[in-house]
């Protein structure tokens, strides 16, 4: 890992290459200090939003690529004391994990309830999601249960505060290796973004367990969470890329643009965000 801006110029580069086909404007990119998400964001060339006459330079982008690259693991992230920091926060799109680390005291900006049964009454933190989140949590109850199905929220946004109860208590009983196993380091968590929610069934006692994933609700929650905008965020199989052993009942908001296709892509999501996967 480069550092800050070298890794957002590389961002950058890869974005304009996506959408500009002049090689000028690529060893442009080369030089370019400081090139950010921001400046990344543009999806027409400098000079053609006036009337017409440069259009034909211009390539038709694929805006889920273009999104793909613009938030690559290599863009995302700037070394700390020796750790990796994520600098896209508030980005629905941000990519957490035991590598991975939300900055220091961060909170998510526009936390709500969803309107969704959980399975606990009165108020709590983890009943709240970030407002893009909860509503699309509320339209993939409302399809499960058009489907006859009855989904159950158990557990959405946890504070760095409450991460570093959760994992002190983990730690206390099973000790430092199996907690880092099965839970996170403060600041490591998913649910601290306000973007995941831990779902399961009554038809399974409301567990959070293998067996909700062979579960009916389990199956249809694999099956449509994308059309929602939702990934099954830690995968069967795939503990050695995300660090997490199958969770059938995690999932994560990221978008209806990018989730059916990280879905389709069958890449945990630290690998669809790795530049090293991206075909430009
Ligand atoms: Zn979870």
């Amino acid at each position: 890992m480069t550092g800050p801006s070298r890794a957002g110029s590389r961002g950058a580069c890869l974005l304009a290459a996506l959408i500009l086909s002049a090689s000028a404007v690529l060893s442009g990119c080369e030089r370019s200090e400081g090139a950010g998400r921001e400046s990344g964001q543009a999806l027409h060339a400098p000079g053609d939003s006036g009337a017409g006459g440069q259009a034909g330079l211009e390539r038709v982008a694929d805006p889920v690529l273009a999104k793909r690259s613009e938030n690559s693991l290599q863009a995302t992230a700037r070394t700390m004391n020796g750790k990796q920091v994520v600098t896209n926060p508030d980005a629905v799109t941000v990519v957490v994990n035991k590598q991975r680390s939300l900055p220091e005291g961060y909170a998510p900006p526009d936390l709500v309830e969803p309107d969704v049964p959980f399975t606990f009454d009165g108020h709590h933190e983890k009943r709240q999601l970030r407002k893009e989140a909860a509503a699309a949590l509320e339209r993939l109850f409302a399809g499960a249960s058009q489907a006859g199905l009855e989904l159950r929220a158990v557990s959405g946004y946890r504070s760095y505060e409450r991460q570093q109860a959760v994992y002190g208590q983990h730690v206390r009983t099973k000790g430092a290796e199996e907690a880092a196993r099965v839970s996170a380091v403060p600041g490591t968590s998913e649910h601290q973004t306000g973007l995941t929610m831990d779902v399961s069934s009554p038809s399974v006692g409301n567990v959070l367990g293998a067996v909700f994933g062979s579960s009916e609700e389990g199956r249809w929650l694999a099956a449509h969470a994308a059309e929602y905008g939702f990934i099954v965020r830690y995968p069967n199989g795939m503990e050695s890329v995300t660090g997490y052993v199958y969770e059938p009942w995690h999932i994560r908001y990221i978008g209806t643009d990018l989730a059916p296709d990280i879905a389709r892509s069958g890449l945990a999501l630290e690998d669809y965000f790795d530049e090293a996967n991206m075909k430009l």
